[in-house]
């Protein structure tokens, strides 16, 4: 099945994002020079000409700046409209990084005694916190394989809030059916949260598919750049309302500086995306014909389980890839050192390629049993294609793995 152009959502949401760029309006507005981006306004706090103006602001008559800790600031709001207009949602919340986000949207949506359900394998870290962390307040997780899907309404349990999942997922891109999963939930009253960070907004909208709550690590693809840490959670203004005080009281806000370079940055989101769905297919093609490559997890391959419901839900197959390597973890881990294009680093959907184990990294806290029953062996490698050509990381590659 042919794969659908990403070209709509650049020309579609460009138009609208450019509205929302306070530089852009205040020149509208006054007729005046402005400039393409605005300088962020760093300020902790704002001050006001009269207490009734304060209290105006404090509540919540007027949309103003008071302190930057509750977002009340105009560049985090600027990158907030921005992030909801991409994700197609109502509000968003910008965070000091990806965990902070889903820290709070869990905390926000869950107390003690209530549980949530975690479908297929997901990053490391939102692994431990759902098994370690979040169970000292009293919240449980139940973990489904993504292959033991079709058993979510057996899981979902009196107390459920939450169905959370990764699609594609990490390490192993599994492809999670969004529509059905929350078709299931929403029988129950259960919300959808699903984290979008693989795909970014240009390949997958899943609030479309029925998702509740989208997340994302603003760190990769959204920040792009490897530059800056920052999370997201994007949907309706009446679920997103009750985590703005999480955040507020955790102290979790993205600084304006980030918020400014997170701006900036989506302004090439669409062509970095793009260019990184076409170098990852002829990358994850490449291997799949390597000698030394036992098996390639690429949802743009059409022999990859997950490719119709891939080509389905997606609108691009992503700049991830991660494959099997014939060898040890010390075999491997040679071979990956012998990569001179690729940096070996966590972390993704920077502009340059980057490469690691996830034995090493992402999932280097979880017992071998865990990984075992996920697949995520030792001779696991993922790969984040960043902006150099296909060529160069295909040459790279066969030198190395040679
Ligand atoms: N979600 C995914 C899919 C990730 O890969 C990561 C980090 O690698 C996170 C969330 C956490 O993001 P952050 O490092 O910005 O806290």
């Amino acid at each position: 099945m042919a794969i659908k152009k990403v070209s709509n959502l650049e020309t579609a949401k460009r138009g609208k994002i450019r509205s929302i760029d306070p530089i852009r309006t205040w020149r509208r507005r006054t007729g005046r020079q402005g400039c393409h981006t605005h300088s962020p306004l760093q300020h902790s706090t704002f001050g006001f000409v009269s207490t009734s103006d304060l209290l105006d602001v404090v509540e919540g008559r007027v949309e103003g700046n008071l302190y930057t800790r509750y977002g009340l600031n105009p560049t985090i709001r600027a990158v907030e409209r921005k992030l909801a207009i991409l994700e197609g949602g109502e509000s968003a919340l910008v965070f000091s990084s990806g965990m902070a986000a889903e820290a709070a949207t869990f905390l926000a949506n869950c107390k003690s005694g209530d549980h949530i359900v975690c479908i297929g394998d997901v990053y490391g870290g939102t692994y431990e916190l759902l098994k370690s962390n979040l169970p000292n307040v009293g919240i449980q997780t139940s973990f489904l394989l993504g292959k033991e899907v079709g058993s979510l309404a057996d899981v979902i349990q009196d107390r459920t809030r939450i169905v959370f999942f990764e699609t594609p997922t990490n390490p192993n891109m599994e492809i999670i059916d969004i529509a059905s999963v929350a078709k299931v939930a929403k029988r129950r009253g259960v919300l959808t949260i699903v984290d979008n960070t693989f795909a970014s907004p240009v390949n997958q909208s899943p609030l479309k598919l029925g998702a509740d709550l989208v997340i994302h690590s603003t760190t990769k693809y959204l920040g792009g750049h490897s530059d800056l840490t920052g999370g997201v959670v994007i949907g309706a203004k009446a679920l997103i309302d009750p985590i703005w005080v999480w955040r507020k009281n955790l102290g979790q806000m993205m600084a304006p500086e980030v918020a400014f370079l997170l701006a900036r940055s989506i302004r090439s989101l669409v062509v970095r995306v793009r260019h990184q769905n076409t170098t990852a297919l002829a990358v994850a093609q490449f291997l799949r014909q390597h000698s030394r490559v036992k098996k390639v997890n690429y949802p743009g391959l059409p022999d990859f389980a997950g490719y119709d419901l891939a080509t389905a839900q997606m609108s691009g197959f992503g700049g991830m890839i991660s494959f099997i390597y014939d060898g040890d973890g010390a075999a491997t881990a040679s071979a990956v050192d012998r990569l001179k294009v690729f940096t070996i680093a966590a972390s993704l959907g920077g502009v340059e390629s980057l490469v690691t184990q996830p034995i090493t990294t992402t999932h280097h806290g979880m017992t071998a049993d865990e990984r075992r029953c996920r697949g995520i062996v030792d001779g696991m490698v993922r790969l984040s294609c960043g902006l150099e050509d296909a060529e160069d990381l295909i040459a790279d590659l066969n030198q190395a793995l040679s």
